[in-house]
């Protein structure tokens, strides 16, 4: 008897529109999609989390299996470290930030992204942040930092200055899971956090014209 073949996942190309969709409409049509193979091994689709005025807006890689299970982003160990991390600068996550992934499905076992995966996703992330307009991104680990610069410099190399993401200033900093088996890292991704205060508050300064 010939083995059995593997099914292939049916697919559907992309929604379009989604640069001019409104928050239900984008998280509906996030919920619903089937642009890439990881529809057929999610439980649930990632959205984010947060406040829709935020002033900063985290974005990490994808869900892993908690947050999978939950449908919210950074809920396991690492969230528990990122959540730490905001209150430590007088923010939770669900009020004045934002948490999102590049991802808004669960890679199987964690593997990392693949670029096709990225591609398909990178579009609810750009609306996400014409939505938010934040005062600031904080772009956590390799896959956010490759995904929303477009480099593949190292963390190292790049932390410590302003970037930029659709006119919007980006810090980069290590991804909490990577702090929690490198903890001498955490003194400089609280530095980066520094960082995204002060050019955060210059933002503010300049839009209320001081
Ligand atoms: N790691 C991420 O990058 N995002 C999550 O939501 C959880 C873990």
């Amino acid at each position: 008897m010939p083995a059995p073949v593997a099914k292939k996942t049916e697919l559907d190309p992309r929604a379009t529109g989604i640069e001019l969709m409104a928050w239900d409409q984008l998280a509906d049509t996030v919920a619903a999609c089937r642009a890439c193979k990881l529809c057929s091994t999610r439980r649930n689709t990632v959205f984010g989390v947060g406040d829709p005025q935020a002033d900063w807006l985290i974005v990490g890689e994808a869900p892993g299996e908690n947050e999978d299970l939950q449908g919210e982003p950074f809920v396991g160990h690492a969230g528990k470290l990122l959540d730490n991390m905001l209150r430590a600068l007088g923010l939770s996550r669900r009020e004045k930030v934002y948490i999102a992934n590049v991802l808004k499905c669960r890679p199987p076992g964690n593997r990392n992204p693949e670029p096709e995966e990225v591609a398909q996703c990178e579009p609810f992330l750009r609306r996400q942040v014409a939505l938010l307009q934040p005062k600031i991104i904080i772009a956590m680990g390799r896959f956010a930092v490759q995904s929303l610069l477009g480099t593949t410099d190292a963390i190292g190399k790049l932390r410590g200055q302003k970037h930029e993401y659709a006119g919007v200033p980006v810090v980069v900093t290590y991804h909490p899971a990577y702090l929690l088996r490198n903890m001498p890292d955490k003194a400089k991704a609280w530095a980066d956090l520094c960082l995204a205060r002060e050019i955060a508050a210059q933002s503010s300064s300049l839009s209320s014209g001081l």
